[in-house]
C-alpha cells in the first residue's frame, strides 16, 4: 500500500506567510454590541466540544430552553437558541410566521425596522409600513389604528431600537393583535437581559434576541420563541418554510423529545449561553433590570455634567443603549477613533438617518457597571475638551 501521496496531490497554492498564535486586543466594548462577555462565560466556552446528540448535551439544551423561558417570562414550549447571530433569529421568526402573500405590517422607527421589511419582502409577504421619526415610539392608538386599517397577518416591531435608543412600550399591543387575528412579532435584541420584558403578559407571539448584548455572552447563538398561536399558524402552512436551516417544524424535532438530528449544533456557544443564563438567574431578573436602570441613570447624569444631551426623552430611553447628540462642530467619527486609539474603548456611531449626529453608547449585561461609566466619561471629557 502506498504510504505517500502521489505527486499530483501537492497543494496548488503557496501557503500564506506563517503567523504567530492569535492575540486579541483588550477592549472595553461600550458600543451597540457586542459587549464584553462575562469572564465566567468565556471560561465555560473554553472546553472541549462534545457531540450534539450526547446525552449530556441534550440535557444542556433542555436547561437552555428553561432558562430562556424564564429570561423572557414566557411558558412557550417552542423556545430555543438559533445557531447564528440575532439576524438569523430575526429571519427565523419571519420565515416561520410568513407565507407568500401574507400581509405583514412593520412599524418602522429606526434602522432595524427596515431590516424586518427587507426580510419579510424576501419571503413573499405583502408588506405595509407605518413610520415614526427616529427617536420616538408608537402609541398604542397608532398601532391599533394601523391594525384596523391594514388587517395584517403579522405585526412586526422592534422593542429596543438600537439605532435610536428608544424603548417601544408594548403593553396592550398583544391583545389588540389577537383581537385582529394577527400575530405579534417582537425584536428584543437590545432588551433581553437588561430591560423588563413579559412576553406572555404582553401576548407576544414571536420573539428573538441575541447573545452578545444584555446576556453577556459571545455572539453566534440567538434566542427564539413562538407562542402556541404562532405554532398553530406554522402547522396550518400550505407550503413548507422556505428556509430549511431555520424551519421551526424541523428544529422542534431536535430541541423536543424526538431528538432528531438536524445540524451540528454550535456546542461551545451553547456552553457559553447556558453559563450566561445561569449567571442571570443567580443575579435575579429584577436586580439585573434595576442594575441596568441605575447604571444608565448615572451615565445620563454624567453626560449632562459634561454638557451633552441625549437624543431620546427620558421616559422612552433604553437603559441598555443611549444615543448621545454630537455637539455642533464636533467630528463624531474622529472622537470614536480617539476613544479607541487612546483608551481602547469602542463606542458606536449613528446609523442611517442619525449618521454623524449621535454616538451610540451601550451599557449592557456585564458592562452595565458604574466603573465603566466613570472610565468612559473621563475619556470622553478629555477627548472633547
Ligand atoms: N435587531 C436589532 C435591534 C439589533 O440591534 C441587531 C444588531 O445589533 C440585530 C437585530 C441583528 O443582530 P446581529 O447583529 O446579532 O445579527
Amino acid at each position: 500500500m502506498a504510504t505517500t501521496l502521489s505527486p499530483n496531490t501537492s497543494a496548488r497554492l503557496a501557503p500564506p506567510a506563517s503567523l504567530s498564535p492569535l492575540t486579541v486586543p483588550k477592549r472595553l466594548l461600550l458600543g451597540p454590541g457586542p459587549s464584553n462577555a462575562d469572564p465566567r462565560v468565556i471560561a465555560a466556552m473554553n472546553q472541549q466540544p462534545i457531540g450534539h446528540l450526547d446525552a449530556a448535551y441534550l440535557a444542556m439544551m433542555d436547561e437552555v430552553q428553561e432558562l430562556l423561558r424564564y429570561t423572557w417570562q414566557t411558558t412557550n414550549p417552542l423556545t430555543y437558541a438559533v445557531a447564528g447571530t440575532g439576524s438569523a433569529a430575526m429571519e427565523a421568526t419571519i420565515a416561520n410566521a410568513v407565507e407568500p402573500g401574507d400581509r405583514v405590517l412593520v412599524a418602522v422607527k429606526g434602522y432595524f425596522g427596515y431590516r424586518l421589511v427587507d426580510m419579510a419582502q424576501r419571503y413573499g409577504a405583502d408588506v405595509v409600513t407605518i413610520h415614526r421619526p427616529w427617536g420616538e415610539a408608537f402609541t398604542l392608538e397608532e398601532l391599533t389604528a394601523a391594525l384596523k386599517e391594514h388587517r395584517p397577518a403579522v405585526l412586526a416591531i422592534v422593542h429596543a431600537e438600537t439605532s435610536t435608543g428608544v424603548r417601544q412600550p408594548l403593553e396592550g399591543l398583544g391583545s389588540a393583535c389577537a383581537d385582529h387575528d394577527c400575530l405579534l412579532l417582537v425584536d428584543t435584541v437590545t432588551s433581553l437581559g437588561g430591560v423588563p420584558i413579559f412576553l406572555d403578559e404582553w401576548q407576544v407571539d414571536l420573539a428573538y434576541s441575541c447573545s452578545q448584548k444584555g446576556l453577556s455572552c459571545a455572539p453566534g447563538i440567538s434566542p427564539f420563541t413562538m407562542s402556541p398561536r404562532a405554532v398553530a399558524k406554522l402547522e396550518r402552512r400550505r407550503q413548507p418554510v422556505a428556509n430549511w436551516y431555520l424551519d421551526a417544524a424541523l428544529l422542534r424535532k431536535y430541541w423536543g423529545p424526538e431528538r432528531v438530528y438536524h445540524h451540528t449544533a454550535p456546542v461551545n456557544l451553547t456552553y457559553a449561553l447556558r453559563e450566561a443564563l445561569r449567571l442571570l438567574v443567580e443575579e435575579g431578573l429584577e436586580p439585573r433590570w434595576q442594575r441596568h436602570q441605575q447604571t444608565a441613570t448615572y451615565f445620563w447624569q454624567g453626560l449632562a455634567d459634561l454638557g451633552l444631551t441625549c437624543h431620546v426623552e427620558e421616559s422612552l430611553r433604553l437603559p441598555t443603549l443611549t444615543t448621545v447628540r454630537v455637539p455642533n462642530g464636533v467630528d463624531a467619527k474622529a472622537v470614536g477613533r480617539q476613544l479607541m486609539t487612546d483608551y481602547n474603548i469602542e463606542v458606536g456611531g449613528g446609523l442611517g438617518e442619525l449618521g454623524g449626529k449621535v454616538w451610540r453608547i451601550g451599557l449592557m449585561g456585564y458592562n452595565s457597571q458604574p466603573e465603566h461609566v466613570d472610565t468612559l466619561l473621563h475619556a470622553l471629557g478629555t477627548v472633547l475638551h
